[in-house]
């Protein structure tokens, strides 16, 4: 009698917890592969803030004989760290990849190549940036706009190494270092949500013509349209050109510095 009465209590927990176990384990959205698919600007409040992350981790990928200048790579920690708040560090890993020998390469083409060498993803405190280096041209929309980089995607950016090679060293072009470091820090600006595109504006400031959307209205900011064209080289001086204020204040209202 006594065994019967245990037995009927225990059967009802049991069934609980069996049940219990067969609900799916909620898998973290902000991590992995899955949070990387997302479009331009949607991490930027978990890029700038250390509300989720609190490290950053920066993979460059670059191919055979177009590996950045080391200016260039201390210019984006700097860059990061003067506007994010990261405060277990921002780290830079880099890796040769093999050249594709492409003269053009699609967005399609560039997730592919991100896809096949990206390893670095969100894991625990630590947010994670891809930057592509490609031997060749961007080729968007069967129109060449003379891009010389591109960021497309939440996490992921992009600098055509040939575009750069071409428009930089010799007489009356800036060094490569300086080129490549104001290209790579407007593309940072992209996933930081500028502008307009995941950092909202505090005062309006995106350009108002329409081919220019998600840059910024001052063209001695950081995030003027032509800054990532070769039209960079009509305006640019000897440094790299800093974001201006209307710029900064969406970044520091967005949970940065
Ligand atoms: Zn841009
Ligand atoms: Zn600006």
């Amino acid at each position: 009698m006594k065994g019967t009465f245990q037995r009927l209590l225990f059967l009802p927990i049991l069934a609980f917890l069996v049940f219990a176990c067969e609900e799916p384990m909620r898998e973290d959205p902000f991590v992995g592969v899955g949070a990387a698919r997302w479009d331009v600007g949607k991490s930027a409040n978990f890029l700038l803030s250390d509300d989720r992350f609190t490290a950053m981790e920066i993979e460059i990928a670059y191919m055979e004989g177009f590996r950045p200048t080391n200016f260039m790579m201390d210019e984006m920690t700097n860059f990061l760290q003067d506007l994010t708040l990261k405060p277990d560090g921002i780290h830079v890993i880099e890796k040769e990849i093999p050249a594709e020998g492409e003269e053009f390469y699609t967005t399609a083409h560039l997730s592919e190549l991100e896809n096949r060498y990206r390893e670095s993803y969100n894991e625990g405190d630590t947010v994670s940036v891809f930057l592509l280096v490609v031997d060749g041209y961007f080729r968007q929309n069967e129109e060449e706009y003379f891009t010389i980089g591109a960021a497309y995607r939440n996490t992921s950016m992009a600098l055509f190494g040939k575009r750069i090679a071409e428009n930089s060293g010799g007489f009356r072009r800036p060094g490569r270092g300086n080129l490549e470091a104001t290209v790579a820090l407007h593309e940072l600006g992209h996933l930081l949500g500028l502008v307009n595109v995941g950092s909202e504006m505090v005062t309006p400031h995106e350009a108002s013509d329409e081919d220019h959307k998600f840059h910024c209205d001052n063209e001695d900011c950081l995030m003027f349209w032509a800054v990532e064209t070769s039209n960079v080289l009509n305006f640019m001086q000897n440094s790299v050109p800093e974001l201006d204020e209307n710029c900064r204040n969406d970044l520091r209202a967005n949970g940065g510095r």
